[in-house]
This record gives structure tokens, C-alpha cells and sequence, in this order.
């Protein structure tokens, strides 16, 4: 359950990144389809499982270094505009956090 809700609020910052940046969707963005598929994968194969963390507090970190830089820099940019486009999912977010 907690993966698919991270899988869901990943998705959607994602989504805004490429939106606003490239006014492109994920499946017309290379690089944003091989983030999600990226993460996706990431989660479907977590060692935590259900009892995972939100990744941004894992102390593993299993991402590689080029993605790890690039969902950062996609959190940072969507995080706060999320609030507006989708306040109740991160609401929960933080107060899961
Ligand atoms: S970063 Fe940590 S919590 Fe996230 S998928 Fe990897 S091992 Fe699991």
C-alpha cells in the first residue's frame, strides 16, 4: 500500500516536472518514461517493502548516482507546486513523513 502511494505522488511530480519544463507528457519524454520505469522498478524490487521509508529517507539509497540526481532535482521542483495541483496527496505525504 505504501508503495503504491509513493508510486502514485512520484509519478505525479514526474509528470508536472516534464509538463512545465518540456510541455511534453512522460510518454512523450524519453528521459521522463526512464525515470518512472526507473523508479517503478526501484520500488517493485525494495528490500523495505511495505515497511519501507518514503526513498527520500532510505539510508540505502539503492539508486544510481544519475538517477538519484534527477529525481532529487525533480522533487525539489515539484514538491512545492504539488501543493496546489494535488493538496491532499501531499498533505498525507508529510504527515506520513
Ligand atoms: S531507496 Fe531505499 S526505500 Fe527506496 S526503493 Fe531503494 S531501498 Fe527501497
Amino acid at each position: 500500500m505504501k508503495i503504491e502511494k509513493e508510486r502514485r505522488i512520484v509519478g505525479e511530480m514526474i509528470a508536472l516536472y516534464y509538463k512545465n519544463n518540456y510541455h511534453q507528457t512522460i510518454d512523450d519524454n524519453e528521459e521522463a518514461k526512464e525515470l518512472i520505469n526507473y523508479v517503478n522498478h526501484r520500488l517493485s524490487v525494495c528490500p523495505f517493502k511495505d515497511k519501507k521509508k518514503f526513498c527520500s529517507h532510505c539510508s540505502v539509497h539503492c539508486y544510481e548516482e544519475s538517477k538519484r540526481e534527477l529525481i532529487k532535482k525533480v522533487m525539489r521542483y515539484s514538491g512545492p507546486r504539488l501543493l496546489f495541483t494535488h493538496p491532499l496527496l501531499v498533505i498525507k505525504h508529510v504527515i506520513e513523513k
